[in-house]
C-alpha cells in the first residue's frame, strides 16, 4: 500500500543538526520514497537556513496559526527538495520564532518562547495539509518539539478534513529532553484545562509536551529496541516510565540507519588513505595521520583510543574522567574531540596539556577529524550513561575500530560483546557505570590487542563486515505506519 506521509521535525541534515534526530530526518524520507510512498518534511526556516544556498522557493498564501491566548499568528512556507531526492521539504517562516541565532537556546540557556516556537510549529504542520493539499495517511512526529501534534490531533483538529482522524507515529530521540514549560503555556495550546491532568500534560505541575505526545499518538517509537525497554524504568523515563508502562503495547524500536556512502573506509573523501576489510593497509597510514594531528608517537604498534560526541553526562564522561588518570598508566594513547560542559573543557584540556606523549584533546565540533579519528583507532570508546542509539559505535565498527562500550540501549543492541572461546563478537562491553569497570574493560581490550592478535583480526573483520542499513530501518518504519493506519481506522 502507496502511503502519505508527513514527517514533522525541529532539525533535519542538512539544514540545521544538533544531534541525531537531524540524521534520522536527513535520511529517512529519501528511503520511503524509494520505496514508492509520497512522503514530505516540515521543519523550522531557521535563521542559518540560506534560501539561496537551498534554492526554496515562496509558496503563495499564509498559514494562518491560532495561538490562544496570543491571538492568530502567520507563518510564510518555504518549498524546497532534500538534497538528491525529489522529496518535498517545507520550511515554515516566522521571523520572530525563528529568525535567530541557534535551534534552541544560545550560549547553553534555552530561549524562553520555545513553547511558543515548537506550539506553532506543531500547528502549522496541520495547518500546512490544507495548504499544499496534502491529506497524509499518517503524521510521524519527533523529540517534544513535534509531541503536541498526535495532541492537536485528537483536540483542536479532530474534525479537520485533512488531519482529523489520521494516525500518527511519535518517535523518542531521547527521553532526557521533554518540552516543560510553565502552567500559562496551557493559554496559548488553548485546548481546555480538561486535558491539564496527570495522564495527559500535567507532569509535576507543569505543562509537559513529550508527555502529551505519549498519550495521544497511535503509534510509539525510539530509536532502538533496547532504549523502548530501558524508558520504561525509572532509571531511564526521566519520570515518564509510568505512562510509556502504560503504552508499552504500542511502543517499539527500531535503530537507525548508517549513511555508509559518507561512513565508510571504502568511500570516506576526508580520510589521508582509503582500505577495505580486504586490505588494511590504508588504515595503518589512518592511525599515523591522527597521530601526527594529535601530536603523540607515532608509534605502530601501542594501541589507540578514539572518542568524539558531545561531553555531557550522558555519554559517561564523569565516569570516563574518573578512570583517566589510571587508564594514562597504561601504554596506550588516547584521542577526543568534543565539545559540551565547561567542566570538562578544562579537565580533558588540562590533562591532555600533562600528558602529551599519550592523551590528545580537541575541544569543539570538526567533522573532518571525526572521520580521521574513525579510521586512524584501533578501539572507540563510549562510555554512555544511557544511549538511545548511537551513531559512532555503528560508523567505528565499518571502520575496523572496535567499539568498547556500556552495555545500554542501541549500543547493547549494536555491539556484540567478544567472546574469548568462540572468538565472535564486534567489540567489548561494560555493564555497570562506574570508572572500575570502564578501566577494566579498556584493560581487556588493551590486553587483548597486546597478547591476542588474531582474536583482534577476528573482531576487526567481524566489525567491518556488520551492517546497519537505512533500507533496513525505513522498511521497519513502514510496517509501524502501516500498523499505525490500520488501528486508527479501527478505533
Ligand atoms: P547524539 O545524537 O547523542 O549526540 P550520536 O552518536 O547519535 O549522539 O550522534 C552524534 C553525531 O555527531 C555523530 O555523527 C558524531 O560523529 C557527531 N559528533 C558529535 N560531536 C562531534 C564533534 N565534536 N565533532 C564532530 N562530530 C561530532
Amino acid at each position: 500500500m502507496k502511503l502519505s506521509i508527513l514527517i514533522s521535525a525541529s532539525e533535519a541534515v542538512p539544514f540545521a543538526k544538533s544531534g541525531g534526530l537531524a540524521d534520522v530526518i536527513g535520511s529517512l524520507p529519501k528511503y520511503l520514497k524509494k520505496m514508492g510512498h509520497d512522503v514530505r518534511v516540515v521543519i523550522p526556516r531557521y535563521y542559518e537556513i540560506d534560501k539561496e544556498q537551498w534554492g526554496l522557493r515562496l509558496l503563495p498564501g499564509v498559514l494562518v496559526i491560532p495561538m490562544g491566548i496570543l491571538g492568530e499568528k502567520y507563518a510564510a512556507v518555504y518549498e524546497g527538495r532534500m538534497p538528491d531526492t525529489d522529496v518535498p521539504i517545507y520550511f515554515i517562516e516566522h521571523e520572530g520564532y525563528y529568525g535567530r541565532n541557534g535551534l534552541y537556546g544560545e550560549d547553553n540557556i534555552a530561549f524562553p518562547d520555545n513553547d511558543q516556537r515548537f506550539i506553532f510549529l506543531s500547528k502549522a504542520t496541520l495547518e500546512l495539509c490544507k495548504m499544499i493539499n496534502f491529506k497524509p495517511d499518517i503524521v510521524h512526529a519527533n523529540d517534544w518539539h513535534t509531541a503536541l501534534i498526535p495532541f492537536f490531533m485528537d483536540t483542536t483538529y479532530k474534525n479537520d478534513s485533512y488531519a482529523g482522524k489520521v494516525a500518527s507515529l511519535l518517535t523518542i530521540h531521547n527521553m532526557e529532553y521533554q518540552g516543560n514549560f510553565r502552567l500559562s503555556t496551557m493559554d496559548i495550546i488553548d485546548t481546555g484545562w480538561e486535558h491539564f491532568n496527570f495522564l495527559e500534560i500535567e507532569k509535576h505541575d507543569w505543562v509537559n509536551f513529550l508527555k502529551a505526545g505519549v498519550y495521544h499518538a497511535t503509534i510509539l517509537s525510539t530509536v532502538s529496541e533496547g532504549y523502548a525497554k530501558e524508558i520504561q524504568t525509572p532509571e531511564y523515563g526521566w519520570g515518564l516510565e509510568g505512562v510509556l508502562q502504560e503504552r508499552a503495547d504500542d511502543l517499539y524500536g527500531i535503530l537507525n540507519g548508517v549513511d555508509y556512502s559518507k561512513w565508510s573506509p571504502e568511500a570516506d573523501t576526508l580520510i589521508t588513505s582509503k582500505y577495505s576489510v580486504d586490505d588494511l593497509s590504508g588504515k595503518a597510514l589512518c592511525k599515523k595521520d591522527i597521530q601526527r594531528i594529535a601530536g603523540l608517537p607515532e608509534r605502530k604498534e601501542v594501541p589507540l583510543i578514539g572518542m568524539v560526541g558531545r561531553l555531557v553526562k550522558q555519554k559517561g564522561i564523569d565516569i570516563f574522567a574518573a578512570a583517566l588518570p589510571k587508564l594514562l598508566e597504561l601504554d596506550i594513547q588516547i584521542v577526543m574531540l568534543g565539545e559540551g560542559e565547561p567542566w570538562a573543557h578544562f579537565y580533558f584540556g588540562g590533562m591532555a596539556a600533562k600528558h602529551p606523549q599519550k592523551f590528545f584533546c580537541q575541544i569543539g565540533y570538526d567533522n573532518t577529524l571525526a572521520h580521521k579519528i574513525e579510521a586512524g583507532a584501533d578501539f572507540f570508546l563510549m562510555p554512555s550513561a544511557f544511549e538511545p542509539c548511537g551513531l559512532n559505535q555503528m560508523y567505528s565498527m565499518r571502520y575496523g575500530t572496535l567499539p568498547i562500550v556500556r552495555a545500554t540501549g542501541g549500543l547493547d543492541d549494536s555491539v556484540e560483546n567478544f567472546d574469548e572461546e568462540k572468538g565472535t563478537g564486534t567489540g567489548f562491553k561494560f555493564w555497570d557505570l562506574t570508572p572500575g569497570a570502564l578501566f577494566d574493560t579498556v584493560g581487556w581490550a588493551v590486553y587483548t590487542w597486546y597478547n591476542k592478535k588474531s582474536a583482534i583480526k577476528g573482531l576487526i573483520k567481524n566489525a567491518m563486515n556488520k551492517r546497519f542499513t537505512w533500507e533496513d530501518a525505513a522498511k521497519k518504519y513502514e510496517q509501524l505506519y502501516l500498523k499505525g493506519v490500520k488501528y486508527r481506522r479501527e478505533v
